[in-house]
């Protein structure tokens, strides 16, 4: 796949605000807040969507919610609670084609999460 500009904050060719690395994943926050915490987990293995991950990278994809949780702890919300979103292609508004699991906090959070009139 193409490089997207997650792989560059991997490499810290651009800048980001990291909270977390291993070797696995990364954790950055996300430059347009839609809470008042707002942060990505990545894989630094480049996967571009849901669709594509491999079998063998089940792993992978368990990790960056075991940071999350671990964030969560860390970081003061896992008892209030907190939302987790990873978005797929166009309807599920994926913009960066690198795996990302958002992690939202710090506020109560609406149901249903889309704020359009459509019926489903
Ligand atoms: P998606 O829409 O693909 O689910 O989420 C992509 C997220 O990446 C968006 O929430 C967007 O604000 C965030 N984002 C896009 N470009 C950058 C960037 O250069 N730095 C950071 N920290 N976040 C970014």
């Amino acid at each position: 796949m193409s490089e997207t500009l997650f792989t560059k904050i991997i490499n810290r060719e651009i800048p980001a605000d990291i909270i977390y690395e291993d070797d696995l994943s990364l954790a950055f926050r996300d430059i347009n807040p839609q809470a008042p915490v707002h942060f990505l987990v990545i894989p630094k293995q480049a996967i571009a969507t849901i669709n594509d991950i491999a079998e063998s990278e089940r792993e992978i994809v368990g990790h960056l919610y075991l940071v999350a949780a671990k964030l969560a702890k860390s970081m003061g919300f896992a008892d209030d609670g907190y939302r987790t979103v990873m978005n797929c292609n166009e309807h599920g508004g994926q913009t960066v084609f690198h795996l990302h699991l958002h992690v939202l906090a710090g506020k109560p959070m609406g149901w249903p999460p889309y704020t359009d009139k459509l019926k489903v």
